[in-house]
């Protein structure tokens, strides 16, 4: 088959590959119904991490399972799932927490900007559907395993409260989506940190209230500005960059917590600024597997259409031209069609 390979900075390909197969009896081979690509995905993209090897790119996925392994119980040929950009077992104590993401097994998805793909731990990580969802159903499918997860995880790790003030610094798609979680989540104000149009009226879209533009020691003093000189209840970090996380220690009132999901890129923490901030930290790789079952009921009935969060849809062949169009930010999120 055909599939996604990052060669090199800036050299992504839609090439001849092997065709994925079970490699251990916990494995299913899905077929593709769309998929996207990533924020971090830019990461290797733009030269930030290196590697060696050719990269076979996509972790974010949904789609129909055509094969299973011989110890595979959970899902069988024909049901259409959705699963984590991180591998779980689902059994391991981090699971059982809810903490999937950090399982005694993890691995990470990769080769699912292709027509096909494996997946290992199959079990642990797939959540089937009760039918075949319709056709419109599917972006918003796909959004919530790992662009609507992350941004969800970001608004439970910020302990975002029903009535609470809630601030989200920075407006990429996992920031729209931590907007759209807090709105669920029944915050009555949500602060979006945006300057870009298009984002920003996504984020009103999805339930932002008020929009900060400016950042810096500015942008924290209009936050402080708009919630009284206290701060923010509840803080989404959603870049990862130093700018980005001082932004969101500012926001964040004493006692507050900030939820952070932008993979860091050199951020450091001076030990005593956050001993006297008092604030609470948690983030990491999102267990999205912890919230499947509940993000897709929330899809299927209709409550939330995280789908919308792509701009851009183009065939799986112009996936280069998709990379490009993310880099150069004309595109938010860009979702890749695998036709026939
Ligand atoms: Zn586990």
């Amino acid at each position: 088959m055909y599939a996604t390979v990052m060669h090199a900075p800036g050299d992504v390909r839609y090439e001849n590959v092997d065709d994925p197969k079970i490699l251990k009896p916990t494995d299913a081979i899905i077929k593709l119904s769309a998929t996207c690509i990533c924020g971090s995905d830019l990461w290797p993209y733009r030269g930030h991490n290196k590697f060696d090897a050719p990269l076979h790119m996509g972790h974010e996925y949904c789609g129909v399972v055509v094969e299973v392994g011989s110890e595979v119980r959970s899902v069988r040929p024909g049901q259409f799932v959705v699963g984590s950009f991180c591998l779980s077992d689902n059994t391991c104590p981090h699971c059982q927490y809810g903490f999937q993401s950090s399982c005694v097994q993890r691995e990470i998805m990769t080769g699912a900007q292709a027509p096909y793909a494996r997946v290992p731990l199959a079990d642990g990580t797939l959540v089937a559907t009760q039918e075949m969802p319709d056709d419109a159903m599917i972006g918003h499918m796909l959004a919530v395993s790992d662009v609507l997860g992350t941004g969800w995880f970001g608004a439970v790790a910020a302990d975002v409260r029903e009535g609470g003030t809630v601030v989200v610094v920075g407006d990429g798609a996992v920031g729209l989506m931590g907007v759209m979680a807090a709105q669920q989540m029944g915050a009555g104000r949500i602060i979006a940190m945006s300057r870009h149009d298009s984002r920003t009226a996504l984020a009103r879209e999805f339930g932002a209230t008020d929009i900060v533009a400016a950042r810096g020691e500015d942008g924290i003093g209009e936050v402080l500005e708009l919630t009284d000189g206290v701060g923010a209840d509840s803080v989404i970090e959603a870049v990862g960059m130093e700018q980005s996380m001082a932004q969101a220690v500012g926001v964040c009132r004493p006692g507050g917590s900030i939820g952070y999901v932008g993979v860091p890129h050199g951020v450091s923490f001076d030990g005593l600024q956050l001993f006297l901030r008092q604030q609470r930290m948690l983030g990491g790789p999102a267990p999205v597997r912890r919230f499947l079952p509940d993000l897709m009921n929330r899809v299927l009935e209709g409550r939330i259409a995280p789908g919308k969060v792509f701009d851009q849809v183009l065939p799986i062949a112009e996936v280069a031209e998709g990379y490009k169009a993310m880099d150069e930010r004309r595109a938010i999120k860009t979702m890749l069609r695998v036709d026939g």
